[in-house]
């Protein structure tokens, strides 16, 4: 089976990737390939660090892989977080302060528009690719549902009457930014390796 490195340590995403593949193609961890170095996304865009971290591993394997960074763009802040949605709050990365945050700045807003971005950028027999996926929605007043994670409970799709938090993971995955980027790799890698 055809083998595709994941330039990330979360061993979460890797599992939640590997079922997107379902089996068409096997994705290995950094932690699987003996690459402990941490890869600092010191980027100034979701597409920067992407490529930061795909290029790295590439340069350290020169085996075909890939990497995504994802962003929670609010509108009334101009497209705040960003890059910066894990350390929204802080350097701790931590959800739960990161959602009162948003809140808080939130507060009277009447525009609560906002959308995820995932990018992914793939390095495919040395050439590299970009792939992206988004959701668009709204913030929440209050936080809603314990499913998910991130700022699942207070983000609302477009569409949609509940928060993703509330919604099963199979729900998520059928809508996600996460899901849309990586089913268009998937059709990419599909197509390249027929
Ligand atoms: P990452 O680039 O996938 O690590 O995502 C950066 C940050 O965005 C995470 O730490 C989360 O706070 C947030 N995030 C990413 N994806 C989601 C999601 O699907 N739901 C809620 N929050 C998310």
């Amino acid at each position: 089976m055809y083998k595709l490195i994941f330039a990330s340590h979360n061993d979460n995403k890797t599992k939640e990737i590997s079922a997107i593949f379902n089996g068409l193609i096997a994705i290995k961890s950094l932690k699987e390939i003996g690459f402990l170095e941490e890869i600092i996304e010191s980027g100034n865009t979701l597409e920067e660090n992407a490529a930061l971290k795909a290029n790295a591993v590439y340069k350290a394997t020169q085996l075909d892989c890939f990497a995504d960074d994802t962003g929670l763009l609010v509108s009334a802040l101009n497209g705040k977080p960003g890059v910066h949605t894990a350390r929204f709050a802080g350097p701790d990365k931590n959800p739960q302060l990161n959602n009162q945050k948003l809140l808080e700045v939130m507060q009277n807003q009447s525009d609560r528009s906002a959308s995820f971005v995932t990018i992914i950028q793939l390095i495919f027999s040395g050439s590299s690719y970009l792939f992206k996926g988004e959701l668009k929605g709204t913030i929440a007043t209050k936080p809603m549902g314990e499913e998910g994670f991130g700022y699942d409970p207070i983000f609302i799709p477009l569409n949609a009457n509940r928060t993703l938090a509330q919604m099963t993971l199979d729900e998520k995955n059928s809508l996600s930014h996460r899901s849309i980027a990586f089913k268009s790799m998937l059709q990419f890698l599909k197509e390249k390796l027929n």
